[in-house]
């Protein structure tokens, strides 16, 4: 049995449309995200990780393994970070500390699609949580993961040209502006919680 698995996406492929269409989350989780899953549990044997934690694989492994692992688990938890009917804004403590960052969640919104639209070629945009529990916006290319320099993900946004280009073309600014009408502030509030 393979070691990891692609868990099913957490909603209906067609819940995000028009935002994510259905055509996009066959293509990007059955076939693109499954290829990760796939490539990664056929690296496993003689590396050294056979029985490691998909965490540690991202944090210790290098090269082919290491973007095998980063890819799986970021697209898990970019599923995660969207949602249909989302809530169009955070709330409490998330909110609090988005404010004390960038004053409002409209400038936190622009600076977070300016890193996102700037990331060169393929990568991720996300929201993490530093040691001192401050806010930072963190562009990363392919397959890296800011959890290898201790930074906690709240969320993030696939900008991979097949996360998009089958609603949007070339466009990753209307992606990423229509990104947050999906984006599950539920799901960030409780990863910055932890
Ligand atoms: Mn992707």
């Amino acid at each position: 049995m393979a070691r990891f698995e692609l868990a099913p996406l957490p909603y209906d492929y067609n819940a995000l449309a028009p935002i994510v269409s259905a055509e996009t989350l066959q293509y990007h989780h059955d076939k693109h995200h499954q290829a990760y899953v796939d490539k990664l549990n056929e690296l496993l044997p003689g590396s050294g990780f056979e029985d490691a934690p998909l965490e540690d694989i991202i944090k210790k492994a290098t090269g082919a393994l290491f973007n095998q692992a980063g890819q799986h688990w970021n697209h898990d938890f970019y599923w995660k970070s969207m949602k249909p009917h989302a809530k169009h804004a955070p709330e409490g403590t998330l909110k609090s500390a988005i404010e004390k960052k960038w004053k409002t969640i409209e400038e936190f919104k622009a600076a977070f699609e300016k890193a996102a639209v700037g990331t060169f070629g393929s990568g991720w945009c996300w929201l993490v949580k530093d040691g001192q529990g401050d806010l930072q916006i963190v562009s990363t290319s392919n397959a890296e993961n800011p959890m290898r320099q201790n930074l906690k993900p709240l969320f993030t946004c696939d900008v991979w040209e097949h996360a998009y280009y089958i609603d949007y073309r070339n466009a990753r600014a209307k992606y990423v502006q229509k990104f947050w009408d999906v984006l599950n502030w539920e799901f960030v509030a409780a990863n910055f919680g932890k």
